[in-house]
């Protein structure tokens, strides 16, 4: 077992009141862009030093700048069942939540959501669904995933990537998953402290061992592009974050490839449920996580949700965060008419133009790029590309096309003008002069109606 928990509480003890000089350190190391070491994660996360977290903020907005530059990818949640086995004290869809209006979708309504979402100029969609054996089997989810791949929208469009958030499963139900052509196979630990988890999981997924090994099943089962989380506020921060680095650490070790993507997941409220975190996080401690993890996994893409307000997204899209979900429904049939409860509640409800907006004001690129999963480059593929530093002359021009498509098919012309004019600027900035000169032909190509252009 790679969780040692003894041992990261040892570590957080014994670096419990940080040196300057250590934690300068510390940050000198994460501007190598190589990552950190766990006693490196535990002086930052044990530092209460505002001029030096101000520092972490810098490092880890450089970090994000070199490595995923100004891109920023957009998704979609789409949930297509609430209905559970388990009780997570913490979630709106736990069994014994009596208050939840329960709907599993059918293949029409999966249909019909992924429409609305297309419409929306949405090409990525994470599928979610609770624990039901018998009513969410895996049969059932990857007919989700034809079903949704299988949408085009009137202009032609289709939804390019799925990743999927789905409770542990075995090594057969994973392969399952692969076959069905899926992106980031996404879990959250939730939470790393073993006593913790115990106490607040019953159900199947009480099951400690089942949950943290689930990602090593869907490696072995051939998925190479796995994503990891933890909901904050459900046990001490800092032995989280030393924890999801541990395992990030363990993974690439192991297979030869970190996590894809870590989640950053924040409790909210959901309806009918009455549990209080014990140790919630404040926005600056919230956001100091994101600029930690920037720096000790700089490969590794991070998550930000809707469960956070534009004003702090905003700022965490600058200091790590390299894909967010936009416009939102946390409830299946959510988009559509017929929605049913929602697992928790969002704090940003913008459209997606105005998220979108919102990100050209921030002088940042929106991709719905799903390039490298497509042209096989995922895994240890992905890896090389972005320890490499190469990631930036594919993610640029590649956000560059799939952007220029979005603003064509869906923009208003407001966002449609500052969307081309931020496009124009990154353009002149593809180091390449060959990419350069393909991406500008492949712009006019779309201008003329010709879509899905990628390198
Ligand atoms: S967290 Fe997942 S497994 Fe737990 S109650 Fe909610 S949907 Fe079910």
């Amino acid at each position: 077992m790679f969780l040692k928990e003894k041992e990261l509480f040892q570590l957080l003890n014994s670096t419990k009141r940080p040196q300057k000089s250590q934690v300068w350190g510390a940050l000198g190391k994460a501007k190598q862009m190589q990552g950190l070491g766990l006693e490196e994660v535990a002086l930052l996360v044990n530092c209460q030093d505002p001029e030096l977290i101000k520092e972490m903020f810098k490092v880890a907005s450089k970090i994000k700048e070199e490595i995923y530059g100004e891109r920023l990818v957009l998704f979609a949640p789409l949930y297509v069942s609430n209905f559970c086995i388990n009780d997570c004290q913490y979630c709106g869809f736990r069994c014994s939540n009596k208050k939840m209006k329960r709907k599993k979708l059918t293949l029409e309504e999966v249909k019909r959501e992924t429409e609305i979402l297309l419409k929306m100029g949405h090409k990525r969609i994470l599928l979610e669904s609770s624990e039901h054996p018998e009513l969410s089997p895996i049969d059932y989810i990857v007919k989700c995933i034809h079903t949704i791949y299988s949408v085009k929208d009137d202009k032609g469009n289709s939804i390019r990537r799925i990743n999927v958030n789905v409770a542990a499963t075995s090594v057969e139900d994973y392969k399952k998953l692969k076959s069905a052509k899926i992106g980031t196979y996404q879990l959250f630990q939730e939470t790393y402290h073993r006593k913790t988890y115990q106490r607040l999981h019953s159900g199947p997924k009480a099951d400690f061992e089942r949950q943290i090994s689930a990602l090593d099943r869907a490696f072995q089962a051939g998925i190479d592009d796995l994503g990891m989380g933890v909901l904050f506020g459900l046990y001490d921060w800092r032995f989280e974050v030393l924890a999801l680095v541990s395992h990030a650490q363990y993974l690439d070790k192991t297979y030869g490839v970190g996590p894809h993507t870590i989640s950053v997941p924040r409790w909210k409220r959901a309806e009918g449920v009455s549990f209080q975190p014990s140790f919630p996080v404040s926005d600056q401690d919230f956001l100091k996580i994101i600029a930690i993890l920037r720096m000790a996994v700089p490969y590794t893409g991070m998550i930000i949700s809707t469960r956070e307000p534009p004003w702090l997204r905003k700022i965490a899209f600058k200091i790590g965060i390299s894909q967010t979900s936009a416009a939102s429904q946390t409830s299946p049939g959510g988009y559509g008419e017929g929605k049913a409860g929602s697992q928790f509640e969002i704090s940003d409800e913008r459209s997606l133009a105005e998220v979108v907006e919102g990100i050209l004001k921030q002088d940042l690129l929106p991709s719905f790029c799903t390039a490298c999963y497509r042209s096989g480059r995922t895994g240890e593929d992905f890896m090389s590309l972005a320890k490499s530093g190469k990631i930036h002359t594919l993610c640029r021009p590649n956000a560059i096309l799939t952007f220029a498509e979005y603003l064509e098919d869906y923009a208003t012309e407001d966002v449609k003008k500052l969307g081309w004019k931020v496009i124009e600027k990154y353009l002149r900035e593809i180091p390449k002069k060959e990419i350069q000169r393909t991406t500008k032909e492949r712009l006019l190509k779309i201008r003329k109606g010709q879509r899905d252009l990628y390198f």
